[in-house]
């Protein structure tokens, strides 16, 4: 009989919900107009998209519905933010604050951008992947113009403290704007947060923040940018006046209204599910403590988000574990994720000072909706069995033995 999939890898993506496909469906077919037209098709369509605007802009507490730019998804909104704000601004200054352990949509952008005569500060991390908001103090010069700072890591789901950040930034913003220095403007990178947790744009003081649907069982290529008005922000993409004249393109009405409802159910719910999650996620984690010897648990361990876990197995290659449980039906992720399938080991990991050895046996686990005690159950009865088994293959473990 074939072995039910357990899917344990929900920050790399969530499939749509079926309610959420059910209100998208009209907006494929029978409501298909392009919303810059004028008739009556186009009209409709328009309402859909600033129905679904005002939804976005509510529930991630913005204060007008025209904050909200709609883009293709995590990866262009960070781009959007960090190279609009470099572009509008450049003649200020040309000084970004980042940190060592941001998502590669963040970290490739800066580095473009170092290319092109700006320069990076890369903030460090502690022991639990948390950057210091005095870091962020220290690091501004009089020709800083931006910082960008995830607000939950991907990997290790470390959740960055960015109100108080955010409070860093106004206090030196005031001090700036007397000395007629120019501002400095704080982006968040929210991907791993929007739906999981409280996103809350005013609490958390920034200008600007990314989120992507298929993170929150919405659909894939969607996703938005909150961008506080009177920000200063040139469009990275040209041609119609779409989105007020700041992202060119006809709005992809359909995946913009799931991405709409999939957040508004996720924040309905998101109290109930977190307590779910966080209960299994913590039965995963005193079994795997039981159960296998030689773990490291890597992350805050108060400050995280509720449905991941990284876990470094000594003595083992992270990818050959990933593969025998893949073997097994359950499906997890590396730390040293890298499109090009490179063993390069983890980014965040090293900023958090793993040794490149530990980082190589890591894996993510991060639950989601349809995770179940039974599937945490039947991984605890598995993944011991699979570690002793490659530890006995390993030369390190029997030379530490
Ligand atoms: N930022 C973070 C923290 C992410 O985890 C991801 C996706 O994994 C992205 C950005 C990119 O988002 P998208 O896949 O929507 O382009």
């Amino acid at each position: 009989m074939k072995k039910k999939t357990i899917y344990l890898d929900y920050n790399a993506t969530s499939p749509l919900r079926p309610e959420v496909l059910h209100a998208m469906e009209p907006y494929l077919h029978d409501t298909f107009g392009n919303p810059s037209s004028m008739h009556a098709t186009g009209q409709k369509a328009r309402k859909a998209l600033d129905d679904a605007r005002e939804t976005v802009a509510r529930l991630l507490h913005a204060a007008r519905p025209d904050e909200i730019i709609f883009t293709a998804g995590g990866t262009e909104s960070d781009n959007m933010a960090i190279k609009g704000t470099a572009l509008a601004n450049k003649a200020k200054g040309k000084h970004i604050i980042t940190s060592q352990i941001e998502h590669h949509a963040v970290l490739y952008t800066c580095e473009y951008l170092e290319k092109e005569g700006f320069e990076v500060t890369y903030l460090p991390v502690d022991n639990y992947g948390r950057v210091n908001p005095e870091d962020v103090r220290r690091s501004i010069r009089p020709d800083t113009i931006l910082v960008t700072i995830m607000h939950a890591n991907n990997e290790v789901g470390t959740i960055e403290p960015i109100a108080e950040i955010g409070k860093v930034i106004k206090e030196e913003n005031t001090k700036r704007a007397s000395a007629g220095l120019p501002k400095v403007y704080f982006h968040t990178d929210a991907v791993q947060t929007a739906g999981k947790i409280e996103v809350d744009v005013q609490e958390l003081g920034v200008d600007m923040l990314s989120i992507s649907a298929h993170k929150f069982y919405g659909p894939k290529g969607i996703g938005a940018l909150y961008i506080k008005r009177v920000t200063a922000i040139q469009p990275i993409l040209h041609g119609g006046h779409h989105e007020r004249n700041r992202r060119a393109g006809t709005e992809n009405v359909p995946a913009i209204v799931g991405m709409a409802y999939a957040l508004e159910l996720a924040l309905k719910e998101h109290s109930a599910e977190n307590a779910r999650l966080a209960k299994l996620r913590d039965k995963f984690e005193a079994g795997v403590k039981e159960k296998v010897p030689a773990v490291i648990f890597n992350g805050h361990p108060v400050e995280r988000l509720p449905n991941t876990l990284s876990i470094s197995f000594t003595c083992i290659e992270g990818e050959s574990l990933l593969l025998a449980l893949d073997l097994e039906g359950i499906e997890v992720s590396t730390g040293s994720a890298c499109a090009s399938g490179s063993l390069e080991p983890s980014h965040v990991l090293k900023a958090m000072g793993i040794s490149a050895e530990v980082a190589q046996g890591t894996l993510r686990f991060s639950l989601g909706h349809y995770t179940t005690e039974e599937d945490i159950d039947r991984v605890l009865e598995v993944l011991p069995r699979l570690v002793a088994r490659l530890r006995e293959m390993s030369p390190l473990w029997k030379a530490a033995r």
